[in-house]
């Protein structure tokens, strides 16, 4: 039997004989599951609910299944389903939508269980605003490849996309005056992805790429001069100043009233590309330091960070933050329960190690392997389903690690055909990578499945697979071309600031140009 699944599952598949006739309208004994579940496969299936006659789709309960595990068995007499909990429920009936075609199921048995418990999905709708339909259609697509996060980063410098009641100067600072999503948006948006297995992970960066925060309130930069929001790339030297008290009379209602839209246990609080130079200049900022008993000011963007974590904690959440948030000593040693998504690495290349190797919580996003803002000739899409954890010059072989993530910036996208074409079919790979074991994983076998999928599923819209692993000449094409539309829309103020603050190691250049290139 052809099985186009993907991702491929981790346990047994057995198959059968014979169909099973999909009903012309669905009954299903969820058992102790809500019916909203089934609902969610009705409508992919194309037919109605149904309250009336025997059951053709079956739940059980079962605790003794792992997180997010599922069996899933199809007879001629239906189709019986047991998870110990919603996800599972929810990746069982993923399986099934794919496997229903014609209005019939063939009958099978599968069991299978998630490699990674955070298999993420990230989408930059700061730099380029998406409409809500968009963003649900996105979450609907990477929940049919069973990825459980959708990382939504809403704020930069480019603009402020959260519906704030309580500081509505802040959303009221885009460029676009609706380029806004309101709380009721984002709580439709929030239920339809909870249906679909996912949580959304809302992304509030701070201290840098704030210049929404500092246009709606300049007095909280350390020298208080007028800021704007443009559409410009790059790193702003003009961040939040950690010296001033009226920062965290902002942040902590602020954050109350973020952690109260998003029902997930997490909040990423940015942390990257925040350049020192304000702060050393600042006398709030020197103060801080003196205060604190801190020993520079990498250590104060720790402890800066560790207030917010300290006061998530307090909501029942936790913070994720990116890998630069480690050149602080105080992280994590503040705050223990930190989950770092790690992307590059920074100036200096020890802290995320150390982090790793002492059992930190850490989600995988390397730029060259995840980030599909890059070109194909960078990442291709052979190198995207490849992606293991592990950092540049450290593959911390043995070492668990707590997920995946694909990241899609929207620097260089605007349109939703050039959203299309950046994340698919890349983020499918990413999602395989994230889900299979590696023993049961083939490329080639991948690409075969990645056809039938796309035919079956176009979404909305991809770049041709058969061009999504270009030759060398293409590739180095590819790389040259991305390099200097980057180049070409970096201003000169931002072009200085592109060394992450100025501090470009030269080993990490080294490891750049290797990565990029190789
Ligand atoms: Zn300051």
């Amino acid at each position: 039997m052809n099985m186009p699944l993907i991702p491929g599952p981790n346990g047994r598949v057995h198959t059968e004989a014979g169909r099973t006739a999909l009903p012309a309208a669905l009954s299903a004994d969820t058992g102790a599951f809500p019916r909203d579940f089934a609902a969610v496969y009705a409508g992919r299936a194309g037919v109605a609910m149904s309250a009336e006659g025997p059951a053709w789709l079956r739940v059980t309960h079962d605790g003794d299944l792992s997180a997010e595990a599922y069996r899933l068995r199809v007879t001629q007499g239906g189709v019986d389903i047991t998870a110990a909990d919603e996800r599972g429920l929810c990746w069982a009936l993923t399986t099934l939508a794919v496997l229903t075609q014609e209005n019939s199921v063939p009958c099978c048995e599968i069991e299978d269980a998630p490699r990674f418990a955070w298999r993420g999905f990230m989408m930059d709708c700061a730099r380029h605003f998406f409409p809500v339909a968009t963003v649900k259609t996105m979450i609907e697509l990477m929940s049919m490849v069973k990825c459980n996060v959708f990382h939504w980063h809403l704020t930069d410098d480019q603009g402020w996309r959260i519906e704030s009641r309580r500081f509505p100067a802040l959303h009221g600072q885009n460029i676009v005056a609706d380029e806004y999503y309101t709380q009721e948006e984002i709580r439709e948006v929030v239920e339809s992805a909870r249906l679909r297995g996912v949580e959304i992970v809302p992304e509030i960066d701070l201290p840098g790429h704030a210049s929404a925060i500092l246009a709606a309130f300049p007095d909280l930069s350390c020298a208080g001069k007028p800021v704007k929001v443009d559409s410009t790339p790059g790193i702003r030297r003009v961040i939040l100043c950690p010296g001033k008290e009226a920062v965290f009379e902002l942040l902590f209602p602020l954050l109350e009233e973020i952690a109260a839209l998003f029902p997930s246990r997490y909040i990423h609080l940015g942390g990257d590309e925040a350049p020192k130079d304000e702060w050393k200049a600042c006398p709030h900022c020197r103060r801080r330091v003196e205060t604190e008993g801190l020993e520079n000011f990498e250590e104060l963007q720790g402890w800066f960070t560790a207030q917010l974590a300290v006061f998530l904690r307090g909501l029942g959440k936790q913070a994720v933050c990116w890998n630069e948030s480690l050149l602080s000593r105080r992280l994590p040693a503040d705050v223990p329960d930190l989950t770092i998504q790690y992307w590059a690495e920074v100036s200096k290349v020890g802290p995320a190690r150390r982090f790793w190797e002492n059992g930190g919580s850490m989600v995988f996003s390397d730029q060259f392997r995840a980030y599909l803002d890059l070109a194909y000739g960078t990442v291709t899409l052979k190198k995207a389903y490849n992606y293991a954890p592990g950092m540049l010059g450290f593959k911390g072989k043995g070492l668990p690690a707590f997920g995946l993530e694909t990241c899609l910036w929207s620097e260089f996208v605007s349109t939703t055909e050039q959203l299309a074409a950046q994340a698919f079919p890349r983020a499918y790979a990413i999602a395989e990578a994230a889900w299979t074991q590696p023993e049961r994983r083939d490329y080639d076998d991948f690409r075969r499945r990645l056809d039938l999928w796309l035919g079956r599923f176009p979404g909305i819209g991809f770049y041709p697979p058969d061009m999504a692993d270009p030759g060398l000449i293409e590739r180095y094409k590819g790389r040259i071309a991305f390099l200097r539309k980057q180049a070409k829309a970096l201003d000169k103020e931002n072009r200085n600031n592109a060394g992450l603050g100025g501090k470009l190691h030269w080993r990490y250049l080294l490891r750049w140009l290797r990565n990029y290139f190789f």
